[in-house]
């Protein structure tokens, strides 16, 4: 009998029923005591499209609630493994962009002052930025998984520095990211200019186009991309759900086709059992263009999947 907190359990509460939280795990105000735990930042004010992301830590804990706490595929009890949480969401200032990253900034410093894991849930890609600024003032500059169909590397986005489009060449101009233990997989469609990628892979990202994926398993790419990363590494996965073909993924906010599958997903988030990870999000998801849920529901299987690729997850196999 595991003495962390379990998931209210289907056969107590039916799923449709109970608390809101991540999983059905119970709530706390402060990561006192937690390995890992969940917070929602419901920023939508950094996207360049379709808005509607503000929406999505709620929609994401909603379909949580089918999750059940063992994976079937590697064995992974991520709730008898850590202690976790849901602490709940970031009071966002939701007029000003600078302010709500200045907001989201202190948050996460102090959250990092706990031993404790944080994951995300987004919000538009902006939330990233932030987030790594604390994660990296604990760690030193992180190795990053990154899953977009964009390399969110432009410059300036209408002028401003600070965009969803604009988060990782901030990051890697801060210094937050080692970028050679970087990879931004899923790349594809239409860009500002032909060069576009280019700017990551001087830094020495190594990108991933959607198209090098296509028709085949993603397992020997995370492989590599693991020996190449090694096992010490503090790394970071940020997973922006547009990488994932809007079949099936649709609800988001720059949807571009000819993205991954599900099953690359999934081989991706487990493909990352091995490396040091230290904390994620999944952003991008806007419930409003959601309509059968189901973009909401991958976004919560993927973060559990992210729970069982941590270091340290019990295996039942
Ligand atoms: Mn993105
Ligand atoms: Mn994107």
């Amino acid at each position: 009998m595991s003495t962390f907190n379990q998931p209210l359990g289907g056969n107590d509460m039916p799923r449709f029923s109970g608390p809101g939280t991540m999983f059905r795990l119970p709530s706390q105000p402060t990561a006192a005591g937690l390995d890992i735990c969940f917070v929602g930042v419901g920023l939508d004010i950094g996207t360049s499209n379709r808005a509607g992301a503000r929406f999505a830590p709620r929609q994401i804990r909603q379909e949580s609630a089918l999750i059940r706490p063992y994976s079937m595929a590697t064995g992974a009890a991520p709730f008898d493994s850590f202690q976790i949480a849901d602490v709940g969401d970031v009071a966002l200032n939701t007029f000003n962009l600078s302010a709500a990253i200045k907001i989201i900034t202190d948050y996460y410093m102090a959250l990092l002052e706990y031993p404790v894991l944080p994951f995300s849930l987004g919000g538009d890609h902006t939330i990233t930025l932030p987030i790594l600024r604390a994660v990296a003032n604990k760690y030193g500059p992180v190795g990053v998984i990154h899953i977009d169909a964009h390399t969110d590397t432009n410059d300036t986005m209408f002028g401003e520095r600070i965009t969803h489009g604009t988060v990782f060449r901030r990051a890697i101009e801060e210094g937050l990211i080692e970028s050679t233990k970087m990879a931004q997989i899923g790349v594809r469609a239409t860009g500002y200019s032909a060069d576009d990628f280019d700017w990551s892979r001087k830094q020495g990202v190594n990108v991933i186009p959607a198209e090098t994926c296509w028709h085949k398993s993603l397992t020997p790419l995370m492989t590599e991309i693991r020996q190449k990363i090694g096992a010490e590494t503090p790394t970071y996965i940020s997973f922006d759900i547009d990488g994932l073909d809007p079949s099936v993924a649709p609800g988001t906010g720059t949807p571009e086709p000819g993205g991954l599958t599900a099953i690359q997903a999934l081989e991706i988030i487990r493909g990352c059992y091995g490396l040091n990870i230290i904390g994620g999000d999944l952003v991008e998801v806007s419930p409003p263009y959601d309509t059968s849920g189901n973009t909401s529901l991958l976004a919560a299987n993927l973060l559990f999947e992210m729970l069982c690729s941590l270091p340290g997850c019990i295996r039942h196999q």
